[in-house]
């Protein structure tokens, strides 16, 4: 195959391709893998529940199924579902939106390969910016989502050390306040891969140096508010019209759907629209179709209150308390867990790298994913890199103890041997 330079970096074996190859083998094909790698969401029989009788109701009606797969969406994505989203978030937050703030894209994926892309390179005058990550490490499927080369910088965070087996990042605005070439500011929150959860202060904070420098705040909220609400920690929505919010129907269980949701300034919302046209002509109408009475009778509070969110917090409470013990005595820190489906562990100053660590305990069929591939955006070759790996708690919770118990005996192991 001859390829372009663009097609080679877009085809090489990456992270995040690596990482959905050992998510999609574990889960189709090696169904014995102890995983604890990808972000697949975790099987919820009440939600399943739920998913089903709206199919039915969209199957059973003519009109209704016609709709979700017999026609191209207009290129912003079905109007009723925007509509009642932008009702559903100004009720709830006070937001003025209308469906014309309101974008669908092919997943959250999907509108972030457009929106950085829109931002982020050389522009006309030959300057280079970038998106810049407040506070790496950041989410694995950015890496690799520019045309243009080296489109993300990002801010080391300062590590707060907390008791002997908790640590926590925070942003280090001084770092912060003096980048350049800034094309916009981009944070997951609740972050992937830690679990943390950026303050309302820091939030605010960042939008404020988003607009004092007149680029836009993006803010991914896969695991976020107003939904899917795996959050554990005391934190507020946010959105002005400087900032743009990316949804995605992913982590409520609906990863198959590949339904995002963008909310933002009605200027950038079209401006999408036609990056998303030229991409992909238009959105999947399933995700819409399933979920949009939801968001018209706010049910989908409901759903996220009673069975997402307390899912997710009792599970997280319930691993930590088993990495404790399984790994106790062993030098290890795990990040505090404010949200998202995840827990980061911190090894310092272990013998061996994050990589050596996945590659050991992938022999023995389970599946992490090892740290380096997350700090996106940091030119230097931080050690810290090398010695964290993020574990997923969304599988069952008997294999997770399986898995726990390996991570231990390997730990040990690479500890004593040094
Ligand atoms: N953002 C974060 C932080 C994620 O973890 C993911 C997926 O795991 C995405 C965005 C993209 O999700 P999707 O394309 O399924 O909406």
């Amino acid at each position: 195959m001859q390829l372009s330079a663009l097609g080679k970096k877009l085809t090489a074996r990456t992270g995040i391709v690596e990482l959905m190859d050992d998510l999609g083998s574990a889960l189709n094909e090696n169904p014995d893998m102890i995983f604890m790698g990808g972000g697949n969401p975790a099987r919820l029989p009440s939600l399943e529940e739920a998913f089903k009788k709206q199919l039915q109701a969209v199957a059973g009606d003519a009109e209704r199924l016609h709709s979700m797969v017999g026609i191209y969406q207009s290129p912003l994505g079905d109007l009723d579902f925007r509509s009642y989203i932008a009702a559903y978030l100004t009720k709830k937050y006070g937001w003025e939106l209308s469906a014309k703030n309101i974008a669908v894209a092919n997943g959250g994926q999907s509108a972030f390969f457009a929106l950085y892309n829109m931002f982020a390179g050389p522009t006309e005058d030959g300057t280079h910016r970038t998106i810049h990550l407040p506070l790496a490490p950041e989410y694995i499927g950015y890496r690799d989502l520019g045309m243009a080369d080296d489109i993300f910088s990002a801010t080391r965070p300062v590590i707060d050390k907390i008791g002997d087996t908790r640590f926590k990042y925070r942003v280090d605005f001084n770092h912060l306040k003096a980048v350049e070439n800034v094309a916009a500011l981009a944070v997951s929150r609740p972050t992937n891969p830690t679990g943390n959860v950026l303050t309302n202060e820091e939030v605010a904070k960042i939008s404020g140096m988003a607009l004092e420098r007149d680029v836009p705040l993006i803010l991914d909220g896969a695991y976020g508010l107003p939904f899917p609400n795996i959050i554990f920690s005391e934190a507020e929505a946010f959105w002005n019209d400087n900032t743009i919010l990316v949804l995605s129907l992913s982590k409520l269980g609906l990863p198959g759907v590949r339904t995002g949701i963008i909310v933002g300034s009605e200027q950038l919302v079209e401006a999408y629209a036609n990056f998303n046209t030229i991409a992909s002509l238009a959105c999947g109408g399933t995700g819409p179709a399933m979920t949009k009475d939801w968001f018209r009778t706010g049910e989908i509070d409901t759903l996220t209150s009673r069975h997402v969110a307390p899912f997710y917090r009792e599970r997280s409470l319930t691993v930590q308390a088993l990495i404790k013990e399984e790994l106790k005595g062993l030098p290890f820190r795990m990040h505090l867990s404010e949200g998202a489906i995840f827990l980061w562990m911190w090894f310092e100053d272990m013998p061996i790298s994050a990589q050596q660590l996945y590659e050991r305990l992938k022999k023995r069929s389970v599946l992490v994913v090892p740290g380096q591939n997350f700090f996106v955006g940091l030119e230097d070759d931080w050690h810290h890199q090398h010695e964290c790996i993020r574990l997923s708690y969304a599988q069952d919770q008997k294999t997770i103890r399986q898995g726990i118990k390996i991570l231990a005996e390997e730990v040990s192991v690479v500890y004593s041997e040094c």
